[in-house]
C-alpha cells in the first residue's frame, strides 16, 4: 500500500513554525520586523504574561489592503520578493512569508486590524486554529496591528519549555533594545500593561537608542569608528575599556540593519580589545555594516539570525584596525584595579606563621586511602593554579581555585544559616542596567535581598548598589557586580526551595574565590590550606570536582618504576 502523502496546511504551518517560532519573541521578532517593513514611524508592542498570553503589535506603516489580508496569512505569501531573483538581494528583513502563517498556526486566536492609506476604510480579521473565522470591514487608523493570544495553546510540548514570564519580557526586551538601536528613526515602545519597559523616540541618529540601552554614562563613553571598501561600509560605537563584561551579548551586530550573529565581525571587533582588557572580559559596542546585496546571502537561516557575507576576512580586519584606532587614541588608559586582580583571600584569618598544618580531611582523598596524614609541608605553587605539598601519604597538589571556592561556600553557608550574610559597603557602587536586566532584578528582588544585595533604583537606568553578600572584596565594582547579576538571572526562575539557594551560594562562592592563573606567595598558600581543613567537607569543591589529589609513595614508585 502506498505511504507516501502530500501534508495538509496546517501540519506544514506547524512545521515551519517549529523553526520560526520558538518564544514569545520570536513572534514579536517577525511582527515588528514586519512593521519595519512596512515603513512604520512608530512600533508599539504589548505583551502580557511576557508574551505568553498576549503580543500585540501596532505600527503606523503602510498597512495592508483588505483583499490582500486573508492571503498575507498563507504559507510563502510575501509582498516583499516575486521570484528567486529577488532573493539576490533583498532590501527588507522579512521575505519569507511564513512568519504570519506560522503564528496563527501555533496560537490560540489572533485578531488583525489594518488600513492602508489610500483605503477610506479599515479591515478586521480574526483567525482561530489557522483558519479565518471572521473577515469584516472596521474603522481604524493607517496602519496594523496583530494581536496574538495564547502562544502554543495547542502545543502543550511547546508550552512547557517556556521559561517564567520575566525571562520571556526580558528575552523581548533585549530583542526590541536591538532593533531600536538601528532603526533609529522609528519610535519604540515595549509596554507590560502596567508599565513602559523601553522607551525610545524617533530621531535622526542612534545616540538616544543607545543612552536608553547602556545607560547615561555607559554610552557617553562609546567611542564613534568608521571604516570603508568597495561596496561596504562599517560604521559603529566602541565601548571604552573600563566597560567590559563577562559575556559578549552587549556588543550589537547588524548586517544592512538586521541584528545578525555574525562570528567574523564579531571576533574582529574584539581582537582590537586582546591585550587591553583582562582576558576572558567582553567588551560592549555598536557595529554596523552596510554592503551591497552581493556581498550578503540572508537567505540561510528560517530564522534570519545568521548570514553569509563575502569578504568576511576584508571586513573583519578593517573592523579590528577602526575600533583600535578609536579606543587607543581617545581612551583613557585603564585604572589599575582592573588589569591587575590582586591576589585575594576570601576572608582573613590567621597569620600562617606555622610551616607545618594540621590537617584532618575527613573522607575520601582522590587516589589514596582514606587514612590521611595530619601534616602538610608546603614545597610550592606551579602553574599559578596548584599548591604543591608534602604530606605524611606523599604528594599533595591542592588546586587552589576549587580550594578557595569550598572556603567561601562553606563561610556564606554559614553567614546565611546565622542571617549575617550581608555586607554594606564603604562606598555605595551605581550600576547601570539594560531595560532587560531592569526586569529581571524586580524579578529577583526578593531573593537578592535575601542573599544579602541592597539594591535601589537611582533614576533612569541607574542603580545604587549599598550592601552585597559578604564575599570580600570581590563585589566593590560596577563590572564585578554586573557579572554577579548576570550569572545569578542565568539560573532561571529561583523559587523558595532550598537547592535554589543552595545553586546561589555556589555561584556567590565561585565568584568570590582567587581564581587559577593567580600567584600566591607562601603565607597566601598556608591560609588557604589552614582554611580548607577547617571546612566540613574539604575534599570536593561545591560543585563536585575534586579539591586536592594525593599521590602516595607506592604510586610514586610504580611512576619510577622501582617496583
Ligand atoms: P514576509 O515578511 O516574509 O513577507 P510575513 O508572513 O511576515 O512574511 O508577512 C506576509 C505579508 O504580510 C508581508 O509580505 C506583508 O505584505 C504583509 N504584512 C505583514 N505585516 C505587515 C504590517 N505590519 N504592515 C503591512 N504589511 C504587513
Ligand atoms: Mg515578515
Amino acid at each position: 500500500m502506498a505511504k507516501i502523502k502530500f501534508l495538509d496546511e496546517e501540519t506544514i504551518n506547524q512545521i515551519a513554525a517549529g523553526e520560526v517560532i520558538e518564544r514569545p519573541a520570536s513572534v514579536v521578532k517577525e511582527l515588528v520586523e514586519n512593521s519595519i517593513d512596512a515603513g512604520a514611524r512608530k512600533i508599539l508592542v504589548e505583551v502580557e504574561d511576557g508574551g505568553k498570553s498576549l503580543i500585540k503589535v501596532t505600527d503606523d506603516g503602510c498597512g495592508i489592503d483588505g483583499q490582500d489580508l486573508p492571503l498575507a496569512f498563507k504559507q510563502h505569501a510575501t509582498s516583499k520578493i516575486s521570484g528567486a531573483h529577488d532573493l539576490a538581494a533583498i532590501r527588507t528583513l522579512g521575505f519569507r512569508g511564513e512568519a504570519l502563517s506560522s503564528i496563527a498556526s501555533v496560537s490560540r486566536r489572533l485578531a488583525v486590524f489594518t488600513k492602508t492609506r489610500e483605503a477610506k476604510v479599515g479591515t478586521y480579521l480574526l483567525i482561530e486554529k489557522a483558519a479565518a473565522l471572521e473577515l469584516k470591514e472596521a474603522g481604524c487608523p493607517a496602519g496594523t496591528s496583530i494581536a496574538v493570544f495564547d502562544l502554543f495553546y495547542h502545543i502543550p510540548a511547546r508550552r512547557k519549555h517556556l521559561r517564567g514570564s520575566e525571562a520571556e519580557l526580558a528575552e523581548i526586551a533585549d530583542l526590541i533594545t536591538e532593533l531600536a538601536i538601528i532603526n533609529f528613526g522609528i519610535s519604540f515602545e515595549l509596554f507590560t500593561g502596567r508599565r513602559t519597559i523601553f522607551k525610545s523616540i524617533r530621531s535622526q541618529s542612534w545616540d538616544d537608542a543607545l543612552f536608553r540601552v547602556f545607560g547615561l554614562q555607559t554610552s557617553r563613553a562609546l567611542l564613534p569608528f568608521r571604516a570603508e571598501g568597495k561596496g561596504w561600509n562599517l560604521e559603529g560605537m566602541a565601548g571604552d575599556l573600563l566597560n567590559t563584561r563577562s559575556s559578549p551579548d552587549r556588543i550589537f551586530i547588524y548586517i544592512n540593519g538586521r541584528p545578525v550573529a555574525a562570528k567574523a565581525l564579531m571576533s574582529g571587533y574584539r581582537e582590537a580589545y586582546r591585550n587591553l582588557i583582562p582576558v576572558g572580559r567582553s567588551p560592549i559596542g555598536v557595529v554596523s555594516l552596510r554592503a551591497e546585496p552581493r556581498l550578503v546571502d540572508v537567505n540561510v537561516h528560517p530564522a534570519k539570525r545568521e548570514v553569509r557575507l563575502l569578504q568576511e576576512e576584508e571586513i573583519s580586519g578593517a573592523l579590528t584596525q577602526a575600533v583600535s584606532s578609536a579606543i587607543r587614541t581617545e581612551a583613557r588608559p585603564p585604572e589599575k584595579k582592573l588589569k591587575a586582580m590582586p591576589p585575594e583571600m576570601p576572608l582573613d584569618i590567621g597569620s600562617g606563621e606555622q610551616s607545618t598544618l594540621p590537617l584532618e580531611p575527613s573522607g575520601q582523598i582522590a587516589l589514596v586511602s582514606p587514612a590521611a596524614s595530619p601534616k602538610a609541608r608546603i614545597l610550592g605553587q606551579v602553574l599559578d593554579l596548584y599548591i604543591v605539598a608534602e604530606g605524611e601519604q606523599g604528594l599533595m597538589l591542592i588546586d587552589q581555585h576549587a580550594a578557595a571556592e569550598r572556603i567561601s561556600f562553606e563561610r556564606l553557608q554559614e553567614r546565611y544559616r546565622t542571617m549575617m550574610i550581608s555586607q554594606e559597603l564603604a562606598v555605595p557602587v551605581t550600576i547601570e542596567l539594560t531595560p532587560s536586566e531592569q526586569i529581571l532584578l524586580e524579578a529577583w528582588k526578593e531573593t537578592l535581598e535575601e542573599m544579602g544585595f541592597e539594591i535601589a533604583p537611582f533614576g533612569g537606568a541607574t542603580y545604587q548598589v549599598r550592601a552585597v553578600p559578604a564575599i570580600g572584596s570581590r563585589l566593590e565594582s560596577p563590572q564585578a557586580l554586573h557579572d554577579v547579576l548576570k550569572d545569578l538571572f542565568s539560573l532561571g526562575k529561583v523559587g523558595a526551595s532550598a537547592t535554589a539557594k543552595e545553586e546561589i551560594l555556589k555561584l556567590l562562592a565561585c565568584r568570590g574565590s582567587i581564581k587559577s592563573g593567580v600567584e600566591l606567595d607562601s603565607g597566601g598558600m598556608k591560609r588557604l590550606l589552614k582554611d580548607l581543613f577547617a571546612c566540613n567537607n574539604p575534599l570536593t569543591c561545591p560543585h563536585g570536582r575534586p579539591v586536592m589529589v594525593v599521590i602516595d609513595r607506592g604510586q610514586l614508585e610504580t611512576l619510577f618504576q622501582r617496583r
